[in-house]
């Protein structure tokens, strides 16, 4: 049976136990607790853990092969721009998609003023971003590691992907006989990482189905149900820019049918469901790209593993609707002028969000307090934010393999995929 339709029903198995559970035991007894703080939450995150182990020696040497590979470097800045290029022009789409559900529907207008407080009053907030009244000229140059050691220690991963790049492109320049010992090294290095995955990615199944079983048990579909309005809103908008846009760009500039792209890229998928975290997506997507794809080398590699961070399309679109849902629960009107300035943010958003589950919300609360809508406002969707985030990472991770199509084809290479699923 292929993997992706094990990790399905390992989903599904336990979504379906998740819920059950849910439904028999609300107020969670002890047992019951017990079992998920000692069985399905660490396994679950034990699976997470492993994936992101490998993303570190992934990136490195990903990144330096794919840069090197690239040879030129005319070829290089082609390659980066195009991706570029393709990022900000399908993220800024995405955000627009969100942001007119978010007004015609208008899911925030009328929310009780007494639940909102309640709800206000819950919660713990999420840290805020960390160097606030850091100008813009600053954020930027903080991309620019000054200890890449520390930067991978960190977990900085926009940095590492910094050093990798200009460290493939200082390996260019060197000449042939002394680049090829280290290039043969990383060779190795991302293979054994490669294979460490297929690893990993047996206990998928597993893993999967205990995250989703941890969910589902501890919250049911109860939190859903007050702020349904708002999370249909958002998942529509998503499923819209999956199947509407996404398949747009495949059949068109991509040649290829969307039925078979989204059929080829479903373990990656629903990888990133499972784990609600692009960057613990990123070693499948990779395989998936170079494997079930079948996408040239160099291309995958340079295109999702920097996708992996910087290409978040389903974060853009939730930090567009949400940041609007909220302002209308506070009752803020935002003027066409301050929506353009949330839909700039949230495509800077997309770019600049951590692929790790929950990555999005301090760049959120940054939005909210730019636009003039309270920050603490984000305690208000915390509730039923995991559900969205893994559907919107679905979509991040979605949308890098897209991009690796169209860079590929643009580029005048014909897909050979080795692994048949179709
Ligand atoms: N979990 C998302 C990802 O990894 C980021 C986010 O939107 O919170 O892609």
């Amino acid at each position: 049976m292929p993997l992706h339709r094990k990790i399905l029903i390992g989903f599904a198995a336990g979504a379906a136990a998740g819920l059950t559970l849910h439904g028999l035991f609300p107020t969670a007894p002890e047992g019951l607790t017990l079992f998920l703080d000692y069985a399905a939450e660490p396994l679950g995150r034990l699976f997470l853990r492993l994936l992101l182990m490998a993303v570190l020696p992934l990136v490195v040497s990903s990144l330096i092969l794919g840069v090197a590979e690239m040879g030129d470097a005319a070829k290089l800045g082609r390659v980066a721009l195009k991706t570029l290029g393709f990022t900000l022009l399908i993220t800024g789409i995405s955000v627009l998609t969100g942001l007119v559900a978010v007004n015609v529907f208008r899911p925030g207008d009328g929310f009780p003023t007494e639940v909102r407080e309640a709800m206000l009053k819950t919660g713990k907030l999420p840290a805020m971003p960390a160097g606030d009244g850091v100008n813009f000229a600053q954020r930027l140059l903080a991309l620019v590691p000054d200890n890449p050691v520390k930067a991978a220690a960190t977990g900085d991963f926009l940095g590492v992907m910094f050093f990798s790049m200009l460290f493939g492109l200082g390996l260019i320049r060197v000449e042939k006989e002394k680049a090829k010992p280290l290039l043969r090294l990383l060779e190795s290095v991302n293979e054994a990482s490669m294979a460490f995955i297929h690893l990993v990615m047996r206990m998928a199944p597993l893993g999967v189905g205990a995250l989703v079983l941890n969910l589902t048990a501890r919250f049911g579909f109860g939190l859903l149900r007050q702020l349904l309005g708002y999370a249909l809103v958002v998942v529509g908008a998503l499923a819209f820019h999956q199947f509407v846009t996404y398949s747009f760009f495949v059949r068109t500039l991509g040649g290829l049918s969307p039925r078979l792209f989204f059929k080829r890229i479903q373990e990656a998928m629903l990888t990133a469901f499972g784990t609600s975290s692009s960057s613990a997506t990123l070693p499948v997507s990779m395989r998936v790209g170079e494997e079930t794809l079948g996408l040239p080398r160099e291309i995958s590699r340079f295109v999702l593993t920097v996708g992996a961070s910087a290409n978040q399309n389903g974060t853009a679109l939730y930090e567009g609707v949400t940041a609007l849902f909220l302002a209308q629960c506070f009752g803020v009107a935002l003027t066409l002028p301050q929506q353009g300035t949330v839909l700039l943010l949230a495509i800077l958003g997309g770019v600049g969000t951590a692929g790790v589950p929950g990555g999005s919300l301090p760049m959120l609360m940054a939005i909210l307090a730019s636009v003039g809508v309270p920050p603490e406002g984000v305690l208000l969707i915390l509730g039923v934010d995991r559900f969205l985030d893994m559907c919107r990472t679905v979509l991040n991770v979605s949308g890098d393999l897209l991009i690796a199509v169209l860079v590929s084809r643009s580029e005048g290479e014909a897909l050979h995929p080795v692994a048949p699923t179709d």
